[in-house]
């Protein structure tokens, strides 16, 4: 029902939480967030009001990487599929537990999905329509991962040892794990796109060479999917990225200085920014600390509409 997601410098979960109380007021039935701590996605979430998720996130200790996480993304759930349990909440991890996915929304064609991913031999652990996004996600980042030293890792010119070392030109934050893998410097390329914003044009995720990575991904599950959904994604792979879909429901995104947020409505952030960009029907948008980027579901980029929230909160 709410949805949440941030990349920046400050804690991912005040933030998060911050933001879904302020899209309380819909009213929802669970919450939970996500975040990529110390190699790991990790997941907290309750049925139930807020404040058992905010207890539950209040006995970690104060040391627990995820209290340290400076990307994530929340959920508080309106359940249509499966009843409101611990279990059925968002955020939901894929079983290989690399990528986890929030949802508002119904995706229609769950069933049919399902029956693949488990014929697959995936383990469904949920009752909700949403799951089968993350097991997808999940499928298609493990089929066109760049296999590491293997063919399509190529060695920089030059020959090893003189090129730059692994994941350079990749903007600050960004972290994609398989950045080296062929893309050569398709990171520092100009500017493709009047949507993309960030420091001197900076192409934040450029897949469209090798179409791997979670916005990849994200484009890729999305054309299978019909019905209505807002998604946001995180995976281990790329721990400072946040990548967001949306068909016939609201996503919108946030643009801070230095922080970035995607939201299902702009009172999530709006004691944080009044700049928003309104994204159109079928669109994907990936944040990162450095800046947005949006493009179609074929990863064309798409014309998005941005103004100022003049409104009080
Ligand atoms: N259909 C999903 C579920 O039941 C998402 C509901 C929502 O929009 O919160 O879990």
């Amino acid at each position: 029902c709410g949805i949440v997601g941030y990349v920046g410098a400050g804690s991912a979960c005040t933030v998060v939480v911050d933001g879904l109380r302020r899209l309380e007021y819909r009213g929802y039935d669970s919450a939970g967030v996500a975040v990529v701590a110390d190699d790991e996605v990790r997941v907290v979430k309750r049925a139930g009001k807020l404040t058992n998720l905010t207890k539950a996130l209040a006995e970690l200790p104060p040391t627990d990487p995820l209290c340290a996480a400076t990307s994530g993304i929340g959920h508080t759930r309106w359940a249509t599929h499966g009843a409101p349990t611990d279990r059925n909440a968002h955020p939901h991890a894929s079983a290989d537990g690399r990528v986890a996915v929030i949802h508002n929304g119904i995706i229609e064609n769950f069933a049919r999905l399902r029956d693949e991913l488990e014929a697959a031999g995936v383990e469904l652990a949920s009752d909700t329509d949403s799951e089968v996004v993350a097991h997808l996600l999940a499928a298609e980042l493990a089929r066109t991962a760049v296999p590491a030293g293997g063919p399509g890792s190529a060695v920089p010119a030059g020959g090893p040892g003189t090129g730059a070392p692994s994941g350079a030109g990749i903007p600050a934050g960004l972290g994609r794990a398989s950045a080296a893998g062929g893309v050569g410097g398709a990171e520092v390329a100009g500017p493709t796109s009047a949507e993309v914003a960030g420091p001197a044009g900076a192409v934040l995720v450029d897949d469209a060479p090798t179409g791997t990575g979670l916005v990849a991904a994200m484009r890729t599950v999305c054309a299978r999917l019909t019905g209505a959904f807002t998604l946001l994604a995180v995976s281990v792979d790329e721990p400072g990225l946040v990548v967001g879909a949306r068909r016939n429901s609201p996503l919108v995104v946030g643009v801070g200085s230095g922080e970035y947020f995607l939201a299902s409505d702009v009172a999530a952030f709006i004691e944080h920014t009044r700049d928003a960009v309104e994204l159109g029907q079928d669109q994907v948008v990936a944040i990162t600390a450095d800046g947005y980027q949006v493009t179609d579901f074929a990863g064309a980029p798409a014309p998005t509409h941005r103004y100022h929230v003049e409104w009080d909160a």
